[in-house]
């Protein structure tokens, strides 16, 4: 099991291994490091119920594929199609589909994008919902602006100082 998740110091990217259950998770760019608790049911890989970098509970599963490889797959199919009489992409259009099948799913956290790999899904996630996401992001800032309250319109002005 690992998290992936981005420094708050540094902004880099960050890979800590769960497997030993640690109680630190450690930057491996520039040494930060944070308590880590895993819950009963993270600590025996098993399904993820609470974010160990945001400590929210809200998560969406997501195929651990990257999109931008399936478009590089599929655009030199397309490249070659018109020499190879169309097997090309249909070569293509195969190996997509069997990386599609073949990889797991990831568990991302809405609030911090934390990726969690290699635990039990949970049946109750699902795939990236968007009004859920900005339902979300509409808490946090209703709470952010009652703690500023009085602090004055933010982004005014911008338009004109460009
Ligand atoms: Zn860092
Ligand atoms: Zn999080």
């Amino acid at each position: 099991m690992t998290v992936e998740f981005v420094c708050e110091k540094c902004d880099r990217d960050v890979l800590v291994r769960l497997d030993e259950n640690p109680d630190t998770r450690v930057c491996q760019h520039c040494q930060d490091s944070a308590p880590l608790s895993l819950s009963t049911s993270m600590a025996k890989g098993e399904k993820v119920d609470r974010c160990l970098v945001c400590d929210r509970i809200r998560f969406y599963v997501q195929k651990d594929f990257n999109p931008k490889l399936g478009i590089i797959i599929f655009a030199i199919g397309v490249i070659f199609s018109y020499h190879t009489y169309l097997i090309s992409l249909v070569i293509a259009t195969i190996i997509d589909f069997i990386l599609y099948k073949v990889l797991g799913t990831v568990t991302i956290c809405y609030h911090c994008r934390a990726i969690y790999r290699g635990f039990e899904e949970d049946p109750n996630h699902h795939g990236f919902d968007h009004e859920l996401a900005l339902s979300l992001v509409e808490q946090e800032e209703s709470k952010a602006g009652e703690a500023t309250a009085g602090a004055g319109p933010p982004l005014a002005g911008n338009e004109a100082a460009q």
